[in-house]
């Protein structure tokens, strides 16, 4: 396991559990608490790294088995993994329609495309309530606004975490610092539009998917915004330069790391602004061309 993750104190509630910035699967979660109850923002790709989220979360509130619920902010496995481990403590789980059929329908491990057996136990849970409009949490004194986000945006059921009382909003994987986003299971065009929904969301404190925390004068959205714009500008033509394209973004945004996922959203953006379809395997099988293989994890 590399270095140890960071906790966060965001106000008197909240708390973001930081990740290193960088490598796949290595992204933040966190909790809000109140007198009653907590809620669990996401949970992390392996049984062994959830369980020690969830040692944090119990030690920092106190709250444990059905004083627990969890907010999924999508299906992706780095981010909810670790649900069962919820579930099986009695807590209750939260995610859209469409992340409860995936998370479901997993776990997904995508063993074609990365060389991996330290997963643990990933058995998918069972979503106990499906968010379909924004919820409040009511946690005992404060509360946490679960969002769905109306647009194909990072997927088809991304929500977000707004607690407004400590002005922190939980992106989930809608931002991504310092490292390159994956549009694969997404839309370029559904991102920008709910990367400027995020901006009506007061907050002083931002929590990317992956990444460092982002405070007042952050440019990360804009940042986001600034590459999601580039992909829809280049691939509108009819038969893009698949390859000059993805040297140009690995030079233009060279500090950020997985640069193996440009050739992915250049090609899945060119498919969705064509109306044809991107298929998942060969879009996978683009990212693995620099690594020669299965793409070797290090979580
Ligand atoms: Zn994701």
């Amino acid at each position: 396991m590399s270095s140890s993750p960071l906790v966060h104190s965001l106000g008197s509630a909240t708390r973001a559990y930081e990740q290193p910035t960088g490598g796949w699967f290595l992204n933040n979660a966190g909790w809000v608490t109140g007198r009653e109850r907590t809620l669990v923002v996401d949970t992390l790709a392996t049984e062994a790294r959830s369980a020690r989220l969830l040692d944090a979360v119990r030690k920092d509130t106190g709250h444990d088995g059905d004083q627990l619920v969890a907010a999924i902010t999508h299906w992706h496995g780095d981010h909810a993994h670790g649900a069962i481990q919820i579930a099986r403590a009695g807590g209750r789980l939260l995610a859209t329609g469409h992340s409860a059929a995936m998370i479901g329908a997993g776990p997904h491990l995508f063993e074609m495309v990365f060389a991996f057996d330290g997963w643990g136990d990933v058995t998918p849970p069972k979503i106990d309530e499906l968010v379909s409009e924004p919820t409040t949490v009511d946690l005992g004194g404060i509360s946490a606004d679960v969002l769905p986000v109306p647009w194909v945006a990072h997927t088809e059921g991304d929500l977000v975490v707004h607690v407004p009382s400590d002005g922190v909003l939980f992106t989930g994987d809608l931002v991504f610092v310092g490292v390159v986003p994956l549009v694969m299971a997404g839309t370029a065009e559904g991102w920008i539009k709910a990367l400027d929904w995020l901006a009506t969301l007061e907050h002083r404190h931002l929590v990317p998917g992956h990444g460092p925390m982002q405070g007042a004068g952050s440019t990360a959205v804009a940042d986001l915004r600034a590459y999601l714009s580039w992909l829809l500008e280049v691939t509108a033509v009819d038969a893009p330069d698949f390859d000059a394209l993805d040297a140009q973004a690995r030079q233009r945004w060279a500090s950020w790391s997985e640069g193996e996922r440009h050739a992915v959203n250049l090609m899945k953006t060119h498919a969705d602004q064509h109306g044809t379809t991107a298929d998942v395997a060969t879009l996978a099988m683009a990212m693995l061309k620099p690594f020669g293989g299965p793409i070797p994890l290090d979580i």
